[in-house]
């Protein structure tokens, strides 16, 4: 009998870890045994604590930060298929929580896409919980109160820009032999107006805008001989942002080696003339952020037309709003407060 062979205090255990053992053998053929099989092998006290830090995942004992939810959802998709319910749900729980705490930590710092994504997925944590026959009335409690937390960051946040697609505004194919593949990453952004007076875009529909935008691809390629249209991106009157230039290819926007890995963005319109509509430039401070956001790019990078080379772009109305975005206004603080 192995019971035999277990000092008094722990008999009652080991007889359990026996009888497991014995269990595991047969179902599994294990051929290792999992209880010491000579008398003089005493058992540790500790052996049940030890028992019960081998079964608990290791994430439980870390502190909360980016790598602790990796492991949580690698367990998860993992081993974890196989825990108890309690388990599973603090799993689910955690992560939850985690990407909450983040999306709140950083919101200043992140672009609204991945603010919302991040209180996208901690949202359906939460709901899994509460749809989940495993979770207790605690467990529901308390997805209850991140979900709350979810919807009053959610107020706060601002939209993700949204951003028309080329073929939304019916752009004629690219040429690409007359285009210059980007090669590395984007290090500036640039900010242009069309030169052409919007006023009347003002209250225009999308297609009117459309129209215009179609316009300007149609001079740069048959006029100007190049592979599309110049710039990368394109802002109407109304804030609507259309997607130009694939960023596959390097701009056409700030002449020669400034093109080289430079975003270019153009608002429709001569601020010579008018002034940018507030729709305009607030689309234009988001976009500049979502991009900086995605591709790493530092606030002091952000310039106008004029600062490149000698020229009356973005025009007067214009000309200062990169000076004002690189003096503070470019660290998100004001997304963020909306
Ligand atoms: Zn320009």
């Amino acid at each position: 009998m192995l019971s035999s062979f277990i000092p008094r205090g722990n008999r009652g255990i080991g007889l359990k870890i026996s009888a497991l053992a014995v269990l595991f053998g047969s179902l599994l053929g294990c051929t290792t045994p999992t209880t010491p099989t000579r008398s003089y092998e005493p058992i540790a006290r500790s052996t049940p604590r030890t028992t019960r830090k081998q079964t608990a995942p290791e994430w439980r004992f870390r502190p909360l930060s980016w790598e602790k939810l990796e492991a949580i959802e690698v367990w998860m998709a993992g081993s974890g298929r196989r825990a108890s319910n309690a388990l599973r749900m603090e799993a689910e729980l955690t992560l939850a929580r985690g990407r909450l705490t983040f999306a709140t930590r950083d919101r200043r710092q992140l672009s609204p896409a991945t603010l919302n994504a991040r209180l996208d997925s901690a949202h359906a944590g939460f709901s899994r919980v509460l749809s989940s026959p495993a979770s207790t009335a605690v467990d529901r409690q308390r997805a209850r109160e991140g979900q709350g937390q979810v919807a009053a960051q959610r107020k706060q946040a601002p939209k993700a820009l949204g951003i028309i697609p080329r073929s939304s505004w019916k752009a004629s194919s690219a040429v690409p032999s007359r285009l210059t593949p980007n090669r590395g990453a984007w290090n500036r952004l640039t900010v242009h107006h069309s030169a052409e007076y919007a006023g009347l875009l003002r209250t225009a529909s999308s297609s009117e805008s459309a129209d215009a935008i179609r316009s300007i691809q149609r001079y740069h390629v048959q006029d100007k001989n190049y592979g599309d249209i110049a710039y990368h991106f394109l802002i109407d009157p109304r804030g609507r942002v259309f997607e130009g230039r694939s960023m596959r290819w390097q701009g056409a926007h700030a002449g020669g080696n400034n093109n080289v890995h430079n975003i270019g963005i153009c608002l429709l319109g001569d601020f010579d003339r008018e002034s940018p509509s507030q729709a305009s430039l607030t689309a234009l401070e988001q976009l500049v952020t979502q991009l900086r956001s995605k591709h790493g790019i530092s606030s002091d990078r952000v310039v106008g037309h004029g600062e490149l080379k000698t020229t009356a772009c973005p025009g007067r109305h214009l000309r200062s709003w990169p000076r004002s975005y690189r003096g503070g206004r470019g660290t998100g603080g004001r997304l963020a407060a909306r």
